[in-house]
């Protein structure tokens, strides 16, 4: 009875969303409301899989939906990143008939780490792939292994776990659930020594004997080894091989596959992508040549002029260091004499007051490489100091704390413009730079 009303109460307000265009969780909030056990009570048809992790567990599961519907499957997925137990909730019910059955081949569900224990409380996906693990919004969430806890509470003894081999955290997850592995090898941007401050694997996960890396791919992820138990990446079933990252091209167990988006960080979405789609059943050339046609959503990147200036704008996620580390290594991939324009807000649930993840993300890289960085928003003295211990020199910071008067700061700088901030203040960022 009350997962009737749940369900009617749920779709009703999710009509009205949409007759007001205002689509948000709140059918799926309010029916968790009238219905605490609601996940309980849906059925599937078809197999359900969920996509979590650090970084990359939204672009990842977009890729999922896409590669499955372009196959002529049915999907049913929260595809705007609404990973809490709202958002879920809406995408269930939503995609359901009143009596809970979901009727689509396949389930696809973004879920937020650290929720993913009350989500799956009382129902349970068929797969799970995990993209990694790192230490994120540190204040809010604590260090990783926190994550790891709360993440193998999840996971119910009958999920299979698709893991990414290069990540010596994630790959060690609920060591008793059945799994395969996905990799990426050796390209030309991996390097001997890790480029980040941010590294949560220098011992091992499992014996707390130091790590050895025969390279990096980014931060934590690349080829290890224990020096103790001798824990190392585990065998592959699905491996990309042969990257190609100034053409986009690269094989996916043998089939080629292309991108337009040319990252390390892409290239291991994409081999997640494609594992899970094999896992569901989808021939590896088939989905190879569907997710070459993917084209990533412009939210976390764009580009623009500003005057006769071109302007690139990178979309990190909130207090999320190793996301700001990706921002860099794009912008230290564009070619010729750039500026750089930092804006942090440092928002909402540290009450504004935690700075510390900034000395988390390796500016350092970005000191010889640009001409100035121009430092923005509330957090703007606090970015400059964390530059000038990083050893950029005082010519090279520029800091305007006021948004509003930017722009003839920015217009004293050379080259192409490129923004870095935090997905929440994109708006209002871009807003003054393209007046
Ligand atoms: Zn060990």
């Amino acid at each position: 009875m009350r997962f009737t009303l749940a369900m009617l109460v749920g779709k009703l307000v999710g009509l009205l969303g949409k007759v007001t265009s205002r689509a948000t969780n709140l059918p799926g909030e309010l029916a968790l409301k009238i219905c605490p056990d609601l996940f309980r009570h849906f059925q599937f048809d078809g197999k359900v899989l969920a996509v979590t992790g650090s970084n990359g567990k939204t672009s990842t599961s977009n890729m999922v939906a896409f590669i499955l519907r372009e196959n002529g499957k049915s999907v049913a997925h929260n595809a705007k990143g609404s990973n809490l137990l709202g958002g879920v909730a809406t995408t269930l019910l939503t995609h359901s008939n009143f009596g809970g059955r979901v009727p689509h081949d396949f389930v696809v569900l973004e879920v937020d780490e650290r929720y993913s224990r009350l989500i799956f409380r009382d129902f349970s996906p068929d797969y799970m792939l995990v993209t990694n693990l790192f230490r994120d919004q540190l204040t809010r969430n604590g260090n990783v292994d926190v994550i790891i806890e709360k993440l193998q509470e999840a996971i119910k003894p009958s999920v299979k776990l698709i893991l990414n081999a290069n990540d010596p955290i994630s790959a060690n997850l609920s060591p008793e659930n059945e799994r395969v592995y996905y990799g990426v090898d050796r390209t030309s941007h991996s390097t001997g020594e890790s480029l980040n401050i941010t590294h949560d694997a220098k011992v091992c996960p499992k014996c707390y004997h130091k790590m050895q890396y025969s390279f990096f791919h980014y931060n934590h992820i690349g080829a290890y080894t224990c020096s103790g138990c001798g824990y190392t990446n585990p065998k592959t079933a699905y491996q990309i091989t042969d990257v190609d990252l100034e053409q986009g091209d690269m094989l996916f167990n043998g089939s080629r596959v292309h991108t337009e988006y040319r990252s390390v960080f892409n290239i291991f979405n994409m081999a997640g992508a494609l594992s899970a789609c094999c896992e569901l059943g989808i021939k590896a050339v088939d989905a190879c040549t569907a997710l070459s046609r993917f084209r990533l959503m412009k939210e976390r990147y764009d580009e623009m002029m500003v005057g006769s200036r071109r302007a690139v704008m990178i979309l990190s996620k909130n207090q999320n260091p190793v996301s700001f580390d990706q921002s860099i290594s794009h912008v230290l991939d564009l070619k010729g004499d750039k500026t750089v324009v930092v804006y942090v807000g440092n928002i909402n649930h540290t009450n504004n007051r935690d700075t510390t993840w900034l000395y988390d993300i390796s500016f350092e890289r970005l000191q010889k490489e640009v001409s100035s960085v121009v430092c923005t928003g509330p957090r703007a003295y606090d970015l400059a100091v964390r530059l000038s211990l990083g050893g950029f020199t005082p010519e090279q910071i520029q800091v305007e704390r006021d948004l509003g008067k930017l722009r003839p700061v920015m217009e004293q700088t050379t080259g192409t413009i490129c923004i870095l901030t935090e997905l929440y203040d994109a708006k209002a960022v871009l807003e003054v730079i393209t007046k």
